[in-house]
Formats: structure tokens, sequence, C-alpha cells
């Protein structure tokens, strides 16, 4: 059976300062933490505390003009801070926040209160009215709704292309595009875009540019999860996570996050202040001592098993195609090989599977994809019906019906989404039990 982890495609990363892997730095974070004392504690407790105590009004005073103005050289953890209050600040998140950007090899992380407020953070700082993004023609169905029901209203317009052709995307950008928006892999049909080439493309349009009309890239990176890829070290500005999905992993919280450069942490602070989309201490928390410490071995772990389920759908006569990145069959597997990766080099390709039920025509798979997942639906016990992905327990789901909803039916083919299209996220139960519920309802098709 391929243990994919196991075979390395790239140099794992540096090692960090003190010698220790990055996956144990994971569940670490800082040894101690000028922040916070809780030496005594093992974990550092649940903060709850909408308000803070403040000393004198001097110290009020410096909290206010301190806040959301740091620069380089007064970076947030080389003093404790002034907490003021939580809409502007508090430990949990500050914790989670800089464990993150180090996941993500970003300079800085801003926590938001879901995935979605993530994205409204990140757009909402980079563009105003009169500029236009440019994005992917296959996004997440919020994403899309966002793009096309909201924007519109602020005056900032959206062209979609498909952006496995760069030619494509270098057409659409106008003097007034601000973004370049993409997910990759693309939610739900795993398609890839090469990031590597898109910031290669971006740094030469905006060589010609003057600094203020410059163009950003952001990239979706929620189905990989920072421990199979990167975005930031192969150039793009801005990464943005669902903290719901693979890294929160238990799915018992809400929550999203914007990486970035070091100059975007103000002004995310300052939106998140004002927009007030802030993520609760309480669900910082779970993500911060249970989700991003245990992420790589659920992602290892979880992957194995993509790789098997995937191997065993391809065999089925009742399904048309499968699509998982750790197939050799895949159609960018070279592009997987170079661009998802873990953190000691090894191909990463994810617990995320899609695939299309056979059918006579468009309407016949579906109604045959509907027929299976409600089999699964009555009868599987370890495969869930539901969306979110990511979690430990493996969720099957119709993105045509449910979570691109969003996205008129008739429009859903041209942009690459079959109406027999089913997502598969892989858990943490055994693969054979997988399988096993699996097969039961493909065989009672
Ligand atoms: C779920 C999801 C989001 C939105 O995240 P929420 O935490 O639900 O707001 C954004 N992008 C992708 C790819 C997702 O899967």
């Amino acid at each position: 059976m391929g243990i994919v982890h196991e075979e390395r495609t790239q140099e794992p990363e540096e090692p960090e300062e003190n010698g220790y892997s990055t996956e144990t730095h994971l569940i670490y974070g800082r040894m101690d933490d000028p922040r916070w004392d809780y030496s005594h504690h093992l974990l550092p407790p649940i903060s709850s505390s909408a308000t803070y105590r403040l000393d004198s009004a001097q110290r009020g005073a410096q909290g206010f003009t301190e806040f959301a103005h740091s620069s380089p050289e007064v970076t947030v953890t080389s003093k404790a801070p002034i907490y003021i209050y939580d809409r502007l600040g508090e430990p949990n998140k500050d914790m989670l926040e800089e464990n993150l950007a180090y996941a993500e090899r970003g300079d800085i992380a801003v926590s938001f209160a879901s995935g979605m407020a993530a994205i409204a953070g990140v757009l909402g700082i980079l563009t105003g009215s009169g500029s236009d993004i440019v994005a992917d023609r296959l996004l997440y169905g919020c994403t899309y709704s966002l793009l096309t029901n909201w924007y519109p209203r602020l005056k900032i317009p959206t062209s979609f292309v498909d952006f496995s052709s760069l030619e494509e995307v270098a057409r659409a950008v106008t003097r007034h595009t601000r973004v370049l928006y993409m997910e990759s892999p693309v939610n739900p049909t795993l398609r890839l875009t090469d990031l590597r080439a898109v910031a290669a493309m971006v740094k030469e349009l905006n060589a010609a540019r003057d600094p203020e009309d410059r163009i950003f890239t952001v990239v979706d990176s929620t189905f990989a999860t920072p421990f199979c890829q990167r975005p930031i070290t192969l150039g793009i500005d801005f990464v943005v996570h669902s903290l719901t999905k693979g890294i929160g992993g238990f799915g018992t919280d809400i929550g999203g996050v914007v990486v970035g450069p070091q100059w975007s942490k103000d002004m995310l602070m300052l939106y998140r202040k004002d927009f007030g989309g802030v993520l609760s201490p309480k669900s910082a928390w779970p993500v911060l001592v249970q989700g991003l410490p245990s992420l790589a071995v659920r992602m290892r772990q979880m992957q194995e098993s993509a790789m098997q389920v995937a191997e065993f759908l391809t065999r089925r006569p009742e399904i048309e195609s499968v699509r998982y990145p750790g197939l050799p069959s895949f159609p960018q597997a070279e592009l997987a090989r170079r661009q998802m990766v873990d953190y000691e080099g090894g191909f990463a390709p994810g617990a995320m599977i899609y695939f299309v039920m056979k059918g006579t025509s468009p309407t016949d798979s579906l109604k045959r994809a509907e027929c299976f997942i409600n089999h699964v639906a009555r009868h599987a016990y370890c495969v869930t019906l539901a969306v979110s992905l990511g979690n430990i327990r493996t969720l099957i789901e119709h993105p045509g019906s449910m979570t691109h909803s969003a996205i008129p039916a008739e429009d859903q083919i041209a942009k690459g989404l079959d109406p027999g299209g089913i997502r598969l996220s892989i858990g943490l139960e055994r693969p054979e039990d997988i399988i096993r519920d699996l097969c039961i309802s493909l065989e009672r098709m």
C-alpha cells in the first residue's frame, strides 16, 4: 500500500533555532510566554474576560496608543501587551496567531470569527470601491457569493477565470486589479494552481506598477492545511484558512485566519476591531491546544488512508473518475509533487477526494450520486453525510446541491463541477472500515 509520507520529494525545511523539528515546535510553541504567566499550567488556560483591568488612566491611554501601531522594531512578543478589551486582543488568540504564522511561514497571523470573516478581512484591507479582483472560476460557495452578491454593491467587481491558464489570468488583470484570489487545491474538484508561477507573474506585473497600485495574491489553503503546503514560501502574499476545517480538526468550533506580511498586521487588527468578527477565546483555545498540535499526526494518518480509499474508488465500476493529488492518474500529478510537501520534504497530497458517479447523462449521474449518498447517510457507520471537512470523522457531501449551491446549476458544469461529483473528506478511522462502508453503499446501487 502506498505509504505516501515516507516518500520524500523535497529536502526537509530548516530545523528550528533550538534544533527541534517544526512538528515538535507546533506542539509546544514557545517554552515561556512574556504575555501571560501560566508557568504552573501544562497548557495555557482558557482566557475568559471580555474586558481587562487597567492599573491607571495612563496605562489605558498607552494601551490604546499602542493598539495596531506596531512597527517592525516593537513586535508583540518583545513586551507584555496591554490588554484592553477582547475585541482588540487577548492572550489565547495572540498565542494561536503566533503559532499559525509559524506553521504557515508567514510574518504575522490575525484570527477571525470564521473562515468567511477572514476572507472578508483580507479582501477588506486590500480593496476599496474602484478596485477589482481577479478570482478563480471555481471557489468555495460562500466566497463566490461574497464576490458576486456583496462586493458589487461596494463597486468592487470580480472577473472569474481559470487559474490553470496564466495567460487567461494576465488577460483579466486591469489597471485597477488589486487582488488575485484562488484556492489550491480548489474546493471541491481539487484542481491545483501553480502558486510559484502565479507569484512570479504578479512580481513581473508589479514591477511596472506604482507601489500603491500593486497586485496582491491571496490563497485559500484550507484544503491543504499548512502541513501539506506553505504558499508564502512559494511567493504568495496572503494565506487564508477556515480553522473550522483541517487545522481545528475536531469540528468543535468555527474560526478563520489570515497569514501575511508584517505591514498588514495593523490593518487586519483595525479591520477586525471595527467590523467586529473576532474569534472567541473559547474557540481559539481548542485550536491552540488540540488542533494545531495534532495537525501533523492527523494529516499523515489521514492522507495515508485517503490514498487507500482513492485507490479503492478507482477500481469501482460505478465510478467514472477519481481525483486525488496522490494518485499517479491525477491530471496535475507533477505539480502536486512539487507543491504539496510537508515540513520534512515528504509528498503530502492531503485528505480530500473528489469522484464522479458514472451515468448515461449528467442527470443520470446526479441521480446516482444522490442515491449513493442517501444510502451512505442511512446505513454507513463511519462515513457521515455532512458539510465541512478536515474532520477526524470521514464526511461525504454533494457539492452541486450543498456547499456550492450558491453557484447556479447551469454554471456549475462550465466551472468544472460535475452534477454527479461527490466530495469525500477522509478522517481518522481505519481505512478498511471507510472502504467497507463505501463498498456496501456502492453495491446496493
Ligand atoms: C469552509 C470553507 C471556508 C469558510 O470557512 P468558515 O469557517 O465556514 O467560515 C472557506 N474556504 C474553504 C475552502 C472552505 O472549505
